[in-house]
């Protein structure tokens, strides 16, 4: 319970307070018992004496009277429930209060509901019916319908404490929802409880996330600092003197260290991306300038492996309201993965275009091949007006399976951990990408055959006020084939 409230004034002035009701019924009854038992003894003694009944019968007489009268007493006091014994005032008053409060249950934006004096459902919005599966119109038990410990003992301290309280209900389902349950006891005399349900849902799987990323970024960076100490402890004993394994154990540990020092730079780079997700970028871009530059800087990486990496561009700018420096990072991580895991020798090709609607962009970057896999990584929120731009790279590597499709972009996520291959990615190059376009309100595709090779597309809303900055926007088929390098 979060904190107990004293009943307000106008109850603790009454005669009866929070259980008065009961009080007073106890009084009343103890009277009846005490008249009943002495009334009949009274008889029971003026036959006895007269001689009309014998002293035996007239005594068990009084027993059965006395204890008849006593199970009365005892029986009917019941439990303290707070209906019980309520003076009709504050039945009335009670009554008076339900009538009163069912617009303002209703009217709340967040599910509530009302339970009365006597433990049942006085009234419940349209969201607190869904939340606990509820029938409109039935004054059903709260008890019956809660269906939970915490929840049904918060009410009954509501009812018959006057404390309020705070409770977690979790609503099963496919998607378990949190709520947090503020229960309220009404103050005015049988006004019952109010119960306001706030969502918690988010926040719950937000702390979850946190936690899970946590604890797979410290794994991450574990298993190359245990594999750096293990040759330290190594070279320091038992190859001290073995200096010819020097080197190889050296270059393992640049090895390691370079890999730390990626995943710390990747993990930076999805803070900061993370930080920044809900302010969308404000100033318009040249998308066609920043993926040139793009795949220019991957020229070299790409001829280290002897792979052709080409990009094909309308001839026009395409802009579009971007952030120039997460464009840039997100269309390298789909070059470097391409280049990474395309056999010596391939081919790497960077598209871009310009599409009539975000649909017609999706569909111009998903769909390659006609037997290939396909998954949508990431939806762009709709947009009937604007027209879009699109960018793809195409691989000619293995592929990726189709079981691996629907966890792309998963943090730590690495199909080469299953193809049981070295670790050259840290798994969050991706995610990267898939924070990247959901900040410029665009959609991420991967497109794949096993074989031939996989394409991962992007595509977001082209900029709609380029008065001044662009000539007009051509058809697709107008388009030139333009190798850059
Ligand atoms: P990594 O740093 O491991 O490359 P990513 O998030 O960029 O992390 O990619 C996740 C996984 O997806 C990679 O580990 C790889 O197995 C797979 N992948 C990504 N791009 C390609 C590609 N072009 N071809 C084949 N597999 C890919």
């Amino acid at each position: 319970m979060a904190r107990q409230d004293p009943p307000d004034r106008e109850i603790a002035d009454t005669e009866t307070g929070p259980h008065g009701g009961y009080a007073a019924g106890i009084t009343s009854r103890l009277r009846d018992f005490a008249v009943i038992v002495i009334g009949a003894t009274f008889v029971l003694a003026l036959l006895a004496v007269s001689g009309s009944m014998g002293w035996v019968e007239a005594v068990t007489a009084a027993i059965i009277i006395a204890s008849g009268s006593g199970a009365y007493l005892v029986g009917s006091s019941g439990s303290p429930a707070p209906n019980r014994g309520l003076p009709q005032k504050e039945i009335r008053e009670g009554t008076r209060q339900v009538t009163e409060l069912k617009p303002v249950v209703d009217a709340l934006p967040m599910p509530a509901l009302h339970v009365g004096v006597d433990g049942r459902l006085d009234c419940a919005n349209a969201d607190a019916r869904k939340v606990f599966r509820l029938q409109s119109g039935q004054r059903s038990l709260a008890s019956a319908v809660l269906r939970n410990p915490a929840l049904i003992n918060a009410v009954e301290h509501a009812l018959n404490q006057y404390s309020n309280g705070t409770v977690e209900y979790v609503q099963t389902g496919i998607q378990d929802q949190v709520w947090m349950v503020h229960v309220s006891a009404l103050a005015k005399a049988g006004g019952g409880a109010l119960l306001v349900l706030e969502d918690k849902t988010a926040m719950r799987r937000a702390e979850k996330a946190r936690a899970d990323f946590l604890a797979n970024a410290s794994h991450e960076l574990r298993t190359p600092l245990t594999s750096v100490s293990g040759f330290i402890e190594t070279m320091r004993g038992p190859a001290k003197d073995d200096k010819e394994s020097w080197d190889r154990f050296l270059e393992i540990m640049f090895e390691q260290t370079e890999r730390m020092r990626r995943l710390i730079a990747d993990l930076l780079s999805l803070s900061r991306i993370e930080f920044s997700e809900h302010r969308p970028p404000s100033d318009t871009h040249d998308l066609k300038a920043i993926v040139t530059r793009a795949t220019q800087a991957l020229v070299p990486l790409a001829t280290e492996r002897e792979i052709s990496l080409t990009l094909d561009a309308p001839p026009d700018a395409a802009y579009a309201v971007a952030d120039p420096d997460e464009m840039t990072q997100a269309v390298q991580n789909l070059i470097t993965n391409a280049v990474k895991y395309s056999p010596d020798g391939g081919h790497v090709q960077v598209e871009l275009g310009h599409a009539p609607s975000l649909d017609a962009a999706k569909s111009q970057v998903g769909r390659h091949w006609e037997d290939g896999a396909r998954m949508t990584i990431l939806e762009a929120p709709r947009d009937e007006d604007a027209t879009a731009i699109f960018i793809r790279v195409t691989d000619e590597g293995q592929g990726i399976g189709r079981e691996h499709l629907p966890r792309l972009g998963q943090r730590f996520y690495r199909v080469d951990a299953s193809r049981g291959g070295k670790i050259t990615g840290t798994g969050l190059g991706l995610a990267i990408v898939k924070h990247v376009m959901t900040r410029h309100r665009g959609g991420v595709i991967v497109e794949s055959l096993p074989g031939r090779g996989s394409g991962f597309g992007l595509w977001l809303p082209a900029a709609k006020d380029t008065a001044g900055l662009t000539p007009p926007v051509p058809a697709p088929d107008e388009r030139l084939e333009q190798g850059v390098m």
